[in-house]
């Protein structure tokens, strides 16, 4: 069974076992708040990610914008199973653990 989350996202072709997935979980976390693209920068840990976001903050003092970039953990549930350099959609949920509040919903 798919669960729809909510978001205009490709639901993913695989099934998994995680309790936190989005689409299959039997505790699920719910999507609410922000949502971001951004580049897979670390694959290591399990089941989550460290997603890099590029962006333009503008500089009051020189009058442009200049690049800003920041690091967002993210979880990674099996059944997307995004790896480094991958383009993905993440979204705001309720936090996971002390540093992820993000989950993978979509690789672009
Ligand atoms: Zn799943």
């Amino acid at each position: 069974m798919i669960r729809n989350i909510g978001l205009d996202v490709e639901p993913p072709k695989s099934i998994c076992e995680d309790h936190h997935c989005p689409f299959h979980g039997t505790d699920p976390v719910r999507i609410r708040g922000r949502i971001f693209t951004g580049i897979i920068e670390n694959d290591k840990m399990a089941n989550s990610v460290i997603v890099r976001r590029d962006y333009l903050k503008y500089s009051r003092k020189f009058n442009r914008y200049e690049r800003a970039k920041s690091h967002i953990p993210a979880h990674n549930p099996p059944c997307i199973d995004a790896k480094k350099d991958d383009l993905v959609r993440i979204a705001e949920c309720r936090p996971i653990s002390k540093t992820v509040s993000f989950v993978v919903v979509e690789k672009l």
